[in-house]
């Protein structure tokens, strides 16, 4: 594992894994922040928004949602992208599902190939708290068999971090739309909003 972050950058731009196994993915890798990062929060993949137009993190309208949620916990999104550390399971775009009405949901071997990059950013960055957004995320800290309904709302200690799991915000997503689970949703973003405060973040 590189032990700077400028150079774990260069390895994941460099980085052609999916492409030479032969899955569909379009680059660049997209990730935001820096070393200082007290907070890191990791999605599932980029989106078309993201790898071909703002190549920022959650910039399209799944991103939309999802700082529309951090606002009630207390961050405005330009404060929130310029001090904290946004990365996902896998980096690269993955290409649109087949249906073309949204995105491939990145496979098993792609999360593997790019969890070492995961990996090395935690170790590097070694942020206070994590916000897994999303399934897939979540499996990263609680494995395939946990359900959202048992980890959203929940603020729990791993290791010496934070971890406060969101759902994905896709517009998609028919988990966000039912009221009780909307509940716990608003449970996980003031456990944020008392993060943000008892820390300073
Ligand atoms: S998604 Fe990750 S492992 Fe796959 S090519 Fe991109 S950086 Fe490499």
């Amino acid at each position: 594992m590189p032990d700077d972050l400028h150079i774990l950058h260069q390895q994941i731009d460099a980085c052609q894994r999916c492409m030479a196994a032969g899955y569909p993915v379009v680059g660049p890798p997209i990730y935001s922040g820096n070393i200082h990062a007290r907070l890191m929060l990791i999605g599932q993949a980029p989106g078309k928004t993201e790898a071909g137009q703002t190549l920022k993190p959650f910039s399209g309208s799944a991103g939309k949602r999802l700082f529309r949620w951090l606002a009630q916990a207390g961050w405005e999104e330009q404060d929130f992208r310029a001090r904290f550390y946004m990365s996902s399971v896998t980096k690269c775009f993955p290409g649109p599902n087949k249906s073309g009405r949204g995105d491939r949901a990145p496979s098993r071997k792609e999360q593997m190939f790019c969890s070492e990059w995961l990996d090395s950013e935690l170790m590097l960055i070694d942020p206070e708290v994590v916000i897994p957004v999303g399934k897939m995320a979540i499996e990263r800290f609680f494995g395939r068999k946990r359900k959202l309904v048992d980890l959203i709302g929940i603020r729990f200690q791993i290791d010496n971090r934070i971890v406060v799991p969101l759902p994905h915000p896709s517009g998609a997503s028919s988990w966000i739309q039912k009221s009780e689970n909307k509940v716990l949703i608003h449970r996980a973003l003031q456990h944020l909003a008392a993060v943000k405060e008892e820390l300073g973040l």
